[in-house]
């Protein structure tokens, strides 16, 4: 357990994770060692999130509201959004509790992946035009997205699909015809070249997630000359961006020195 800050000076770091990805992870377990005074936070989508070292709180703040009481209350002097791309509703919490409590805020974000010239892409804008975008004859489509968001594909129901998740579904899909597979990342180039060719898997659709744990499903299109149906990153609001853990332990450790 952390309790002390990081002190310089003056100032202390005490800072919020808002965590669930890999780079929340690496990033939780750089700020341990190098003793940074931190928590971090968990959505409370996977059952048995990875244990942390850090002290740990899963579950929603109650919007901005409840975010900007919670910084107030736990004293936290910076955020760190280290969610997924795709998480947009706490990103944008984020911006406006760290606005309306006066708090430094980063965001951990990987850039997205760049289509190569080989790839065979086809670039949406959201998860509707995603199932709009695949073919009209049945084809076995890996499905690579979150379960809140099968819905669009009930339209396109003459498709079969394969799922992959963290946890094993409680119930039945939503999907007629879905297989699913239950694994949890990060995920190998060989791994998915043969999920790919023991389903006989003909379309890809994918989130533009970015970062390597969940980039070899990509690369295995690329190899098997597969189309992708790649859904864009949702729109954010402007904040500080670092790309690393390298950068983000910079900014703390700068602005504890500074006392900013
Ligand atoms: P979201 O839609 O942005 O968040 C919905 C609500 O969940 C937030 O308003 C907040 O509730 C709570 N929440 C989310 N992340 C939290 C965190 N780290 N700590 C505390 N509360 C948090 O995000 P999402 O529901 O997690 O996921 C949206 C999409 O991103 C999904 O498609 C999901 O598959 C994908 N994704 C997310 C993560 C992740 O790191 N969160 C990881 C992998 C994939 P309150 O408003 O009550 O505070």
């Amino acid at each position: 357990m952390v309790s002390q800050g990081l002190s310089k000076g003056s100032s202390t770091v005490r800072a919020l994770i808002l965590g669930g990805t890999s780079d929340a992870n690496r990033l939780a377990d750089a700020a341990a060692r190098l003793g940074f005074a931190a928590i971090y936070s968990y959505g409370g989508r996977t059952r048995a999130p990875a244990a942390q070292v850090l002290p740990t709180r899963i579950g929603g703040f109650g919007g901005v509201r409840g975010l900007s009481c919670y910084i107030r209350q736990q004293r936290i002097t910076h955020v760190v959004d280290a969610t997924h791309p795709f998480a947009a509703e706490i990103s944008r919490n984020a911006v406006a509790a760290c606005a309306a409590t006066a708090t430094a805020l980063i965001a951990l974000e990987r850039a997205p992946w760049m289509k190569a010239p080989s790839d065979n892409w086809i670039e949406v804008a959201d998860v509707a035009a995603a199932a709009a975008a695949l073919p009209e004859p049945s084809a076995r489509v890996f499905l690579a997205i979150g379960r809140q968001h099968l819905a669009p594909f009930l339209a396109r129901p003459q498709h079969a699909y394969t799922l992959r998740y963290v946890d094993p579904p409680e119930g039945s899909l939503p999907l007629p015809n879905a297989g699913i597979i239950v694994s949890r990342g990060p995920f190998t180039l060989a791994g998915d070249l043969d999920l790919m060719r023991s389903r006989g898997i003909e379309w890809i659709v994918a989130r533009n997630a970015g970062g390597t744990g969940a980039r070899a499903k990509i690369d295995a299109a690329r190899e098997l000359g597969l189309p992708v149906v790649m859904i864009a990153r949702p729109e954010l609001p402007e904040r500080r961006r670092a790309e690393s853990v390298e950068e983000v332990l910079a900014w703390l450790g700068h602005d504890a020195r500074l006392g900013a």
